[in-house]
């Protein structure tokens, strides 16, 4: 398409200077777009001077100015508009912590059908609008604020509605990894929300909307949340243990992510000891270090041997060399084991074989037992021990020969120097 037609088309559309500019992006390589429109009008109008066409081209004869951007017939004022949607975009992010952004614009539907028809009709060249008020917007922020913009992975993405005059900040979440231990048998891993009122609050949970009042994850991010002022948080742990069961040793890894911070530079250090000082032993937390975001998958993926020490009952009573035998028999031996009748009800039901690498006979009394257990990932060690009405098999209470249950249960290690 020649200058002639350009100029044409937008004399005919009532296309604003900007508008102009965008449609012929691929002419003068490094104008902006409204500097762009105004070159190819005044060059059109040169050209027809030349000639002496005067009478055919009047629009553009005689400095008569093309429509400002409010009466322009495609974008409707939204070139015009930058600096007044940039100043939306600098009051969101006012008091936040930020180092690197990236603006994106939602744009009314029959805008982007009209400027589409008319791409159409100059070629397909043109710029698309949004991408022009994304830059036009981001290099203004940029300018006043100091903020990089950034393309893959910025501190914040900041989308402006162009319809409505209204900026959403979606600010990427942070993610910190660390180990915690637990020594209080009465919290859960993770937030539990109350069963009766699904969290709203209700009598049952005393207004809380949790069934327990603490967890590992309320106790470890509290601080956390608070001191990043973020929305909300989500605890990845590398698997759980039972509420009742102690989590010991070096601790169990897990990823807690915090969304929408408005503060990133957190000290970590500083930040554990507010954690651990606020528990006071119940768990703690410890080896903050920041990661990213695949870290959660990578550290779901992860599964090691664990070894827990076990107090049990017996019914009746077992000699210690029969208990010894037994412990004896199933180390070194792939049990199989049917989902457990107590987790079935959120789990397949499928028979799993499970490897005991080792089985320890710490010490016995005859109507109880202290055992020592390193068994492959995922082994259900209640089962192994109780053999769960013939669902895991064999089992220590079958080799025995009594009812054997686990009272206590605590994990002990978990062995990733292996994985
Ligand atoms: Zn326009
Ligand atoms: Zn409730």
């Amino acid at each position: 398409m020649d200058l002639r037609a350009f100029a044409e088309l937008a004399q005919r559309e009532r296309l604003c200077l900007g508008c102009t500019g965008r449609l012929a992006a691929r002419l003068g390589y490094g104008l902006g777009n409204h500097e762009r429109g105004q070159a190819l009008l005044a060059t059109r109008a040169m050209l027809a001077e030349a000639e002496d066409e005067a009478g055919e081209a009047p629009y553009f004869h005689g400095g008569t100015p093309a429509p400002t951007s409010n009466e322009c017939g495609l974008c409707e004022g939204l070139c015009g508009e930058v600096a007044q949607l940039a100043r939306l975009v600098l009051d969101a992010v006012e008091g936040v912590e930020l180092e690197t952004f990236q603006v994106g614009t939602l744009v009314d539907k029959e805008i982007l059908v009209r400027e589409k028809e008319l791409q159409m009709a100059s070629g397909g060249h043109g710029e698309p609008l949004k991408s022009q008020l994304n830059r036009e917007i981001g290099s203004r922020v940029a300018g006043v604020s100091g903020l990089a913009p950034e393309r893959d992975s910025p501190d914040a993405v900041i989308v402006v509605d162009t319809r409505y005059d209204t900026v959403d900040l979606q600010l990427r979440s942070l993610f910190i990894e660390g180990r915690y231990t637990k020594a209080d048998r009465t919290i859960p891993q993770t937030r539990w929300p109350c069963r009766e009122c699904r969290g709203r609050g209700c009598e049952r949970c005393d207004g809380s909307g949790q069934m327990y009042p603490e967890s590992v994850q309320s106790l470890v991010a509290g601080p956390l949340l608070e001191a990043a002022g973020a929305s909300e948080d989500k605890f990845h742990g590398m698997g759980r243990e039972d509420i009742d069961a102690t989590m010991l040793g070096e601790g169990r890894p897990f990823v807690l992510e915090l969304r929408q911070p408005k503060v990133r530079s957190l000290d970590l250090a500083a930040l554990e000891k507010v954690i651990n000082a606020a528990a006071a032993g119940r768990i703690t937390a410890n080896g903050f270090v920041w990661v990213e975001r695949p870290r959660v998958a990578e550290l779901k993926e992860t599964v090691c041997d664990k070894t827990y020490r076990v107090d049990i009952s017996c019914d009746p009573p077992v000699e210690i060399e029969r208990l010894k035998k037994g412990a004896q028999r199933l180390a070194g031996k792939v049990v199989e084991q049917r989902t457990p009748t107590r987790v079935s009800h959120r789990r397949a039901d499928l028979v799993r074989p499970r490897r005991v690498e080792s089985m320890k006979l710490l010490s016995a009394d005859g109507a109880s037992a202290e055992l020592e257990i390193r068994a492959q990932h995922g082994t259900y060690i209640r089962e192994l021990v109780s053999g769960d009405g013939g669902r895991t098999s064999p089992s220590l209470a079958k080799l025995v020969g009594a009812e054997c249950r686990v009272e206590v249960l605590d994990v002990l290690h978990l062995h990733l120097e292996e994985t």
